[in-house]
């Protein structure tokens, strides 16, 4: 579905500039910055993804049954919220944060009113409060009043959502939110598709057990289980299949392998970071320095 939002700006831009205009003097206003290119785009059994900026937005849009994960920003949120109200009249059932990074729940403020229930991984309002203060945050923060530890369901008419925590991965908060009707699995930031990820080791991520979530996720659903993905190389989709979790697998176990070897051959984390990608995984878009730092870290951390 394409938004008007452009529309919208345009035509408030000519109106700005013809006010202008009409009396000589007024030096034009400094451009507004460029409103956000969104869409939504469904899959599957009522369930699509909204993209703006941030990390991907799933949504089930059902007569009785609405759900929202993750709010990337504000800008961009109003928008996703505002689209959504044009495709049901419903309240939102369910509001879902795969985890506490900002460009996940920076939009909760947006949704939080219009939505019954918030819910989270029992770790998220924790880090999340400690993310805005460190960040010094003036985003308005809503945080979950719904947690859990291990899983999480509820049923909404024919669909059933349920959420799922297999221990510290890209943070210590992840849920794999999965759609069983529908068969799709939102798997928050636990999936970067051909993208050198974010491991968050200040939140308690694990890139160990990361590898071992991937893995257990793939065995916990059908093989044609549609994945949305956090985030994905530039013009990629964000829906992805198992054999694209089971790389980004890969991609780890040989990430943890190559530094590894670095650490026995006696290499500095300066010299191990310094490569053009992960060996093998050279179609893996961004620096892989960060990645490679944290799977030093982990690998030498003591205890
Ligand atoms: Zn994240």
């Amino acid at each position: 579905m394409k938004l008007s939002r452009r529309e919208l700006f345009v035509t408030s831009s000519v109106a700005l500039g013809t006010f202008s205009h009409a009396f000589g003097q007024t030096p034009p206003a400094p451009a507004a910055p460029e409103p956000p290119q969104t869409s939504f785009d469904p899959l599957r059994g009522n369930v699509g993804i909204f993209t703006g900026r941030g990390g991907t937005i799933g949504m089930l849009v059902a007569p009785d049954g609405l759900v929202v994960v993750d709010t990337q920003f504000v800008d961009t949120a109003t928008i996703a919220l505002r689209n959504l109200k044009q495709m049901s009249g419903r309240q939102i059932d369910v509001l879902i944060n795969t985890h506490h990074h900002g460009d996940h729940t920076g939009g909760n403020s947006v949704f939080r009113p219009a939505a019954k229930q918030h819910v989270a991984h029992r770790n998220v309002p924790a880090l999340q409060k400690a993310q805005a203060a460190a960040a010094k945050s003036e985003v308005p923060q809503a945080y979950a009043d719904t947690t859990y530890d291990t899983t999480w369901s509820t049923k909404l008419g024919a669909e059933t959502i349920s959420l799922k925590y297999y221990g510290p991965g890209h943070t210590s908060g992840d849920s794999v939110v999965r759609f069983q009707n529908a068969n799709i699995v939102h798997m928050g930031d636990l999936m970067f598709y051909l993208r050198n990820p974010r491991v968050d080791r200040g939140a308690g991520a694990s890139i160990k057990n990361w590898i071992v979530t991937l893995e257990s996720v793939a065995k916990d659903n059908p093989a044609d289980t549609i994945y949305i993905a956090g985030h994905s190389k530039v013009n990629l989709p964000l829906n992805v299949m198992r054999a694209d979790l089971l790389k980004f697998r890969d991609y780890f176990s040989g990430l943890l392998a190559y530094v590894q070897k670095g650490i026995a051959s006696g290499r500095s984390a300066a010299e191990i970071v310094k490569v053009a990608s992960v060996p093998g995984f050279t179609d893996y878009e961004g620096s892989p320095e960060g990645t490679i730092q944290a799977a030093y870290d982990e690998l030498t951390a003591k205890g």
